[in-house]
């Protein structure tokens, strides 16, 4: 039923940016909503990056870029032990490829001098080797960054909504803004897909479509140029190929191909850019393949394609400055944009939630502390997490712990129970998957599909045929299957 909502402060967009937002202002005595056309958190290009929390030596001196990721950068570790996420500051290589690329290491070097990243150093071939043994021999050196790091981008940007949740913010899902609407200059709130929802303060976190958006309120100037990676994920038992991120120089399309090891123990390689006009174009293509295959073997020979279990890609929402732009236009007032926040705005989420609500606080509205707030909210640990101690506790205290439904990824029963009765409630199957990884890993969910898929059904008391995989449309049977826990 449609319904028309009033708030003191209105999201558009669960990602990174708007969880990180909506945990900040949290803590404030206002009503918060946050809108999100998709059926969970983490949907748009938060779910396909990375997770890679660069240094900061990549971008143009001088930009908001290159302040906010060096920012962001120091804060990360406490940001992500605050809520219990793990954040490995395993360092970043950039590599030269042969010897004439080393004067670009020396001036990728100066220019993170300049934006205050710390610890830069070029090594030679074989300390190289050494750090990261697996290296193509023939590569001339590289630019050891140590600040950089690796995070669980789904685990972070859950913890964020559960936190944000917890302290009373609404979460609108299955829900797309439609325009906006404006009056005498000043923003009143948002048409949406569930009717009008009115707002003090409007704050549009919408990624690739925050263009159209501002567009809507008749703002210009805002689009936004989509730029697609693809990443393929190799099996398990390639972990350790490479210890840390490792890129080759960088060209006029960014950071370039990458081969690394991601929070959940798999190495990936890819991160390649090309310009897409569609920004809902995430297929893999065999061309691109080949090419982002090519120059990942050039980096580490040891990566086997057919060892692939799984690739995907993501749209990144670069602007025209190809800068980040976080404003609050004079008219029409009441209203925030953040525009191009593309690579590295996961890097920067914690600095720009702070940056937003200094935007809010510097003449938009006063904003006053709540006592009864809690500061500080940590995300349940998943069982595998867990030392022998707890683990038999917790089995203790609920059997359900004791039973894996994926194998691959070690995932039990009670993380899924309890990923679909948390703060944000995980209720269709990719909503598990980013919560707990069940069936992300070697088999993809070839065996556990259909054991998720009744346990949602059964909490939350559903037909398995009304389960989907990510929202309206998505339905992942059409009938009653054999299989039951
Ligand atoms: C391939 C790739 C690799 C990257 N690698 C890195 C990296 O290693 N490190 C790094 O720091 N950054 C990286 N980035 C950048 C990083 O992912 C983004 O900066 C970050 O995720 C931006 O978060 P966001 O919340 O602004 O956008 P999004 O995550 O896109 O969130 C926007 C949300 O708004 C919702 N939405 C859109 N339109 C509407 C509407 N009309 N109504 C309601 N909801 C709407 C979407 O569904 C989405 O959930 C990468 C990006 C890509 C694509």
């Amino acid at each position: 039923m449609k319904s028309d909502k009033k708030y003191d402060i209105l999201i558009i967009g669960a990602g990174v940016i708007g969880c990180s937002i909506a945990r900040s202002l949290s803590y404030y005595d206002l009503r918060i909503g946050v809108i999100e056309k998709s059926s969970y958190v983490c949907s748009g290009q938060s779910k396909a990056n990375g997770g890679i929390i660069h240094a900061g030596h990549n971008s143009k001196p001088g930009t908001l870029k290159a302040r906010l990721n060096v920012m962001g950068n120091r804060m990360f570790p406490k940001f992500c032990s605050d809520m219990g996420v793990e954040f490995k500051k395993i360092g970043m290589m950039v590599v030269a490829d042969k010897a004439e690329k080393v004067p670009a290491l020396e001036a990728l070097k100066a220019q993170g001098i300049i934006n205050g990243v710390i610890g830069l150093r070029i090594i030679g071939k074989e300390e190289l080797l050494r750090l990261e043994p697996n290296i193509a021999p023939s590569l001339s050196g590289a630019l050891f960054i140590p600040s950089a790091g690796m995070v669980n981008v789904h685990r972070l940007v859950i913890a964020s909504a559960e936190h944000a949740a917890v302290n009373g913010v609404d979460f609108i899902f299955n829900n797309r803004v439609r325009k906006l609407m404006v009056e005498d200059d000043k923003l009143k709130g948002a048409v949406t897909d569930k009717g009008k929802f009115y707002s003090k303060i409007l704050i549009n976190c919408a990624g690739t479509e925050s263009g159209k958006i501002a567009n809507s309120a008749g703002l210009k100037g805002y689009s936004i140029i989509p730029r697609k990676g693809e990443y393929y994920i190799l099996d398990k038992k390639y972990r350790g190929l490479v210890r840390r991120p490792c890129f080759f120089t960088p060209n006029p399309e960014g950071k370039g191909v990458t081969v690394f090891p991601s929070s959940n123990g798999n190495v990936l390689f890819g991160g390649n850019s090309i310009k897409v006009e569609d920004s809902t174009d995430f297929s893999t293509t065999k061309k691109d393949f080949d090419q982002v295959y090519k120059k990942a073997q050039k980096l580490v020979p040891g990566i086997a394609g057919k060892e692939i279990i799984g690739a995907f890609a993501g749209i990144r929402s670069t602007s025209t400055s190809h800068d980040f732009i976080i404003e609050a236009p004079h008219k029409p007032s009441g209203f925030i944009i953040l525009n191009g926040i593309d690579s590295p705005g996961l890097s920067s989420a914690p600095v720009i939630s702070e940056h937003v609500t200094s935007l809010i606080k510097d003449g938009l509205m006063d904003l006053r502390k709540d006592p009864n707030k809690k500061h500080t909210y940590k995300i349940k640990p998943l069982f595998r997490e867990l030392g022998p101690v707890e683990k038999e506790l917790w089995i203790k205290k609920d059997k359900r712990f004791a039973r894996i439904v994926c194998r691959c990824e070690e995932i039990t029963e009670g993380d899924i129970v309890s990923a679909i009765h948390s703060p944000i409630p995980a209720e269709t199957i990719d909503a598990v998957k980013f919560k707990t990884w069940a069936g992300a890993g070697r088999c993809q969910g070839g065996f556990d599909l259909e054991r998720v898929l009744h346990i949602l059904s059964r909490e939350c008391c559903l037909p398995p045929e009304n389960i989907t995989k990510n929202g309206q449309g998505s339905n992942v049977v059409t009938g009653k299957t054999k299989v039951g826990l």
